[in-house]
């Protein structure tokens, strides 16, 4: 009898069609945005801000320390290699909003502490092989050769031996 009941509650999961949006938008990164991203482009550099209170490194560069409240307007330059700080090895797909497509499954992504950061950047990562890819594991930035000013720009980072 429960059975009946819970089959009669049952029904198909329908879903509805928007259509297709597109949206197209632009927005200012401001002068710590702008120089983090030109440093990226055309040098494969990293910049974060240095506070001048506490000497905490921000990646990407933020204007103002949040732990102390002073505006920060020293750039210093950040490794490309860094330490994994939090790790997920992704097993369900999404729609990348990069490209529209669907990012292939499983990846590896990470929160990674670069050296000479005192903040984490978070990005793709080439490994799934969870024996090495892990909490501590060293990593090292894999450039796009084609950039474009984009966080993005940053095609994963690998593993270091
Ligand atoms: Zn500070």
């Amino acid at each position: 009898m429960e059975n009946n009941a819970q089959k009669k509650d049952e029904q198909e999961l329908l879903t509805v069609s928007s259509g297709e949006m597109f949206q197209p938008y632009d927005w200012s990164v401001g002068k710590f945005g702008s120089k983090f991203l030109h440093e990226l482009k055309e040098n494969k550099k990293l910049f974060g801000s240095k506070c001048p209170k506490c000497g905490r490194v921000f990646i990407p560069p933020r204007k103002v320390c949040g732990q102390c409240y002073v505006a920060m307007d020293e750039f210093v330059p950040v490794s490309d290699e860094g330490e994994v700080y939090v790790c997920a090895i992704i097993q369900f797909g999404f729609v990348d909003p990069e490209t529209g497509k669907q990012r292939p499954v499983p990846y590896g992504y990470a929160f990674i502490k670069l050296d000479g950061a005192d903040t984490c950047l978070t990005h793709f990562v080439d490994s799934v092989d969870p024996e090495k890819f892990k909490v501590g594991a060293r990593v090292r930035a894999v450039f796009e050769e084609k950039r474009k000013g984009s966080l993005m720009d940053i095609k994963h980072f690998e593993l270091v031996d």
